[in-house]
């Protein structure tokens, strides 16, 4: 908790827009002072070993538990605290130079710049100083391999079990691949050029589970048959809590994270799920086939649509029957009732925006119309 030591100067009842910019340069200057003498007292700190007996990890966390400011700036603060006197540190005593930039350019002299580098930061924007302190960091053979020993995937359920969230650890050019992938695979997927598209991560995330599917279940080359089914998911259902609502509650994956209604219609459109009943009393497990898609109707949907039958796509990629009225709505595996949509239409149109299929659109020329889950695109 801070406690205000000042009034706050009253503000003037006009200013120009140049006195405005020079009253902000002339605080941030303030700042920078501020900044230096805490950096003096934190190597105090430091010096008395303080962030060891108070039980914290390093003198980073300390600043950032007990300043209540974020890691970043408490990770700058230690940088400043332990950076030699000299010219550096004078600029930001004498509020010459921002805190932000002193940082960055004592973690370039950190790096191993040589002084001729230092200076040319000066004509580098304080944003664009990280990609000169890792040009200029040294990568032996040794920090290579300690980086490659610490790549990992770990992915876990989040607080409220309805995301995995995932970290990624891998080398830069490992992940200058991947990414570029990713971004290559999602451009595949959804259309560059559509200004309603989903933002980069989320194509990103689009693209990695379709490549992950290609992978357990290669997709087939365009115009040879059916696609492969998916992998068979297990979903565990609390037949008495979805029931009373409309499935928003009471179906969990085998990882315990949660699924809502439009994911379970996504799962019986596919027809490849194992769905086992529960209930209060305990695990009554009870397999059940009866929603299943008949293999044959599935079969005569590939034959008769032959390919995603949204309005104006060419996709092949992935054709998955979709039940147009919903099975939880009584929508039945009658072939008026299914059409085939490709994965961009079916599994990120209808089962994750939300959107429906518009009944009276022609049967080749489907359009969509949006439901009360679907949400506005995302401002480009
Ligand atoms: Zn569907
Ligand atoms: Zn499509």
């Amino acid at each position: 908790m801070l406690t205000p030591t000042t009034e706050p100067a009253s503000k003037p009842r006009w200013q120009s827009p140049d006195e405005i910019e020079q009253e902000l340069t002339r605080l941030e200057s303030l700042i920078s002072t501020i900044r230096y003498r805490q950096a003096e007292l934190i190597a105090d700190i430091d010096r008395l070993q303080v962030p060891y007996w108070d039980g914290t990890r390093s003198l980073k966390e300390w600043i950032a538990g007990r300043l209540d400011i974020h890691p970043r700036t408490a990770g700058d603060l230690a940088v400043v605290s332990k950076a030699e006197p000299g010219p550096i540190t004078d600029s930001l005593r004498a509020g010459a130079a921002t805190f932000d930039r002193v940082a960055a350019t004592t973690r370039l002299s950190n790096a191993g710049a040589d002084d001729e580098t230092l200076q040319r930061s000066e004509g580098v924007a304080v944003s664009q100083l990280g990609q000169l302190i890792a040009r200029t960091k040294r990568m032996a053979p040794v920090d290579e391999a300690e980086a490659f020993r610490a790549r990992r995937l770990w992915m876990q359920p989040n607080l409220a079990n309805t995301l995995s969230v995932g970290t990624f650890a891998m080398s830069g050019a490992d992940a200058d691949q991947f990414l570029a992938s990713l971004d290559q695979r999602a451009d595949q997927i959804i259309d560059p050029n559509d200004p309603h598209r989903p933002r980069l991560e989320q194509r990103r995330v689009d693209a990695l589970v379709s490549l992950a599917l290609d992978t357990t279940i290669p997709a087939t080359p365009s115009g040879e048959g059916p696609a492969p089914r998916r992998l068979k998911a297990d979903i565990f259902i609390d037949a008495t809590q979805a029931a009373t609502t409309g499935g928003e509650t009471g179906a969990v994956t085998r990882s315990g994270l949660k699924v809502g209604p439009n994911t379970l219609e996504e799962i019986l459109c596919i027809g490849e799920t194992q769905t086992t009943l529960i209930d209060i009393d305990g695990l009554k497990a009870v397999p059940t086939d009866g929603d299943r898609l008949p293999n044959r109707t599935r079969d005569y949907i590939f034959y008769r649509d032959g390919a995603c039958t949204a309005d104006g796509c060419t996709s092949r990629y992935r054709l998955e029957p979709h039940h147009i009225r919903h099975q939880a709505n009584h929508g039945d595996h009658h072939p008026d009732n299914l059409t085939l949509l490709c994965w961009f239409h079916h599994h990120i149109v209808v089962h994750q925006q939300g959107f429906r299929i518009d009944p009276n659109s022609p049967p080749h020329r489907r359009r969509f119309i949006p439901t009360a889950a679907t949400r506005a695109p995302p401002d480009q």
